[in-house]
C-alpha cells in the first residue's frame, strides 16, 4: 500500500460521525473501526456506536482525494 493511500485511511479511522443507530433508535456519536472498502466516490467504513457498541456499515460519500503527480 502506497503512503498516500496510508495516510487517507489513518485520517478516514480518526474521526467520528453522528449517525442514526437502529440499536439505540436515535443519531450517536460513531467511531470509525474500520475501512472496509475504498471506491472512487466514497468509503465503506465499518462504524461502532460509542453508547451501545453496535457496529453497522457506513457509506462516506467523500471522494478519496488523490493528488496526480506529474513528473
Ligand atoms: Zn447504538
Amino acid at each position: 500500500m502506497q503512503d498516500d493511500e496510508l495516510r487517507f485511511l489513518e485520517e478516514q479511522l480518526a474521526g467520528t460521525e453522528l449517525l442514526a443507530c437502529v440499536a439505540c433508535g436515535e443519531d450517536t456519536l460513531h467511531a470509525h473501526l474500520e475501512v472496509l472498502e475504498v471506491y472512487p466516490v466514497g468509503t465503506e467504513l465499518l462504524m461502532h456506536c460509542t453508547r451501545c457498541q453496535t457496529e453497522r456499515k457506513w457509506m462516506d460519500w467523500t471522494p478519496p482525494t488523490r493528488q496526480e503527480q506529474s513528473n
